[in-house]
């Protein structure tokens, strides 16, 4: 029945030039995100965005993706009908029906931009709820003008009138690229690819870094990572970077030469210098974690003291408030968590310490550390990095 999509953008605070970057932006994101629909167009007119569809057999399809994009407030499935107070009146029966096939109560709203239709929009809204009334079957629809269970909004407009009656969420939040670029650290968990998609939420795009410790973690722990990363790149539209960091010889290192209980503090350092090196090599901003306040021993607030303290780069941390049920609920929602809970080791869990230091000091781990040639380290692991994209499926 429906053809065509009625889009509405969020934000509504942004103002002049940011205003016509972000809607040109989801513009983009839209029609990049729906090209592999045969025939499905964007159109940005009118002040608002439309999706058309080729044929009314793709609205699954397209509100499966639509739902996904950010920067989307609220979607409806819209009608097109003629010029005519009849062709409105048969249009806003139709929407009801099929909106509340089980009957229920409702109220017709008109807006009438195109002030040359004859009738004022009362009036308009009066003529079409008693065309519904006197089609009601055994008093299935209840005209309610205060608390109705749908609204039948009918608009008038010189470029067409338009009849709908759902208004479904959408992602919400900025389009993606519209807010800069952050390094996101990206582990085989459950945490991480959530955090990435808090960042595409605000419109940040990423490149993922991942630490791997070939052979101690192998092909799978590293497909795992690819298969979250081509998730991921389904909310974006395009493909994403994935630095993988070849990540043995430093945690050998540390290993040989440090106190086994700060061996995590001394590891996560290390991480934090290289994504920093390679953020700025790469014109990233920030980085992103899927770090979480008290979750393990790397996560007191004395830790991520001690451990933010190597680099100067902002370190986004958008999982920090949640509880761990609640960033799963989302990951599930995202698609990430049956990949996230693959059984396949991670660098840190090969290395971990029976006992880590829940709460290192500074003093003891820059004192640690005077036990490695850090630079050296740095360089040989980043020579042996690769990058592949990952595109969404
Ligand atoms: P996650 O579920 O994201 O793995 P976690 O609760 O297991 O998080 P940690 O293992 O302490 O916590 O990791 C904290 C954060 O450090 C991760 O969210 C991720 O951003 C980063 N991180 C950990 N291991 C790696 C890795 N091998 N490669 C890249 N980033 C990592
Ligand atoms: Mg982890």
């Amino acid at each position: 029945m429906y053809k065509l999509l009625l889009i509405r953008y969020g934000e509504l605070g942004l103002k002049g030039k940011n205003k016509i970057k972000f809607i040109e932006k989801l513009a983009h994101n839209m029609r990049q995100m729906l090209k592999k629909i045969e025939g499905v167009k964007v159109r940005h007119t009118w002040g608002r965005l439309w999706v058309e569809l080729a044929d009314a057999s793709q609205l699954d399809e397209c509100m499966a993706i639509v739902r996904k994009i950010f920067g989307i407030y609220s979607i409806s499935p819209v009608v097109e009908c003629e010029r005519t107070l009849d062709a409105m009146k048969e249009a806003a029966w139709q929407e009801l029906q099929h909106a509340l096939p089980e009957g229920g109560s409702f109220k017709v709203r008109t807006k009438r931009a195109d002030k040359s239709f004859p009738m004022d929009s009362p009036e308009i809204s009066r003529e079409i709820g008693a065309y519904i009334l006197t089609h009601m079957p055994e008093n299935k629809y209840i005209p309610d003008m205060h608390n109705p269970q749908r609204y039948v909004d009918v608009e008038i407009r010189t470029e067409g009138v338009f009849v709908y009656s759902q208004v479904i969420p959408g992602a919400k939040g900025l389009p993606v690229g519209c807010s800069g670029k952050g390094m996101l650290m990206l582990s085989g968990g459950i945490d991480s690819p959530v955090a990435g998609y808090m960042a595409m939420k605000r419109g940040v795009v990423f490149e993922a870094v991942h630490f791997e410790s070939f052979p101690f973690t192998g092909e799978q722990a590293k497909q795992k990572v690819i298969d979250l990363a081509k998730v991921l790149a389904q909310y974006k539209g395009s493909g994403i970077k994935v630095h993988m960091v070849h990540f043995t010889d430093i945690q050998k290192a540390i290993r040989m030469n440090c106190p086994e209980e700060y061996g995590i503090t001394l590891i996560r350092r290390m991480m934090f210098r290289i994504v920093e090196k390679l953020a700025l090599g790469r014109q990233a901003q920030v980085i992103y974690t899927g770090e979480c306040v008290g979750q393990v021993a790397s996560q007191t607030l004395d830790s991520m003291f001690v451990i933010n303290n190597v680099v100067k780069i902002p370190v986004l941390r958008p999982c920090v408030g949640m509880d761990k049920e609640e960033i799963t609920e989302i990951a599930q929602r995202i698609g990430t968590y049956e990949i996230s809970i693959r059984p396949f080791e991670d660098c840190c869990t090969i290395f971990l310490p029976e006992y880590p230091v829940i709460h290192p000091s500074l003093r003891a781990a820059e004192e640690y550390e005077k036990a490695l040639d850090i630079e050296a380290l740095i360089q040989d692991c980043l020579q042996q990095s690769s990058a592949i994209t990952v595109y969404p499926e």
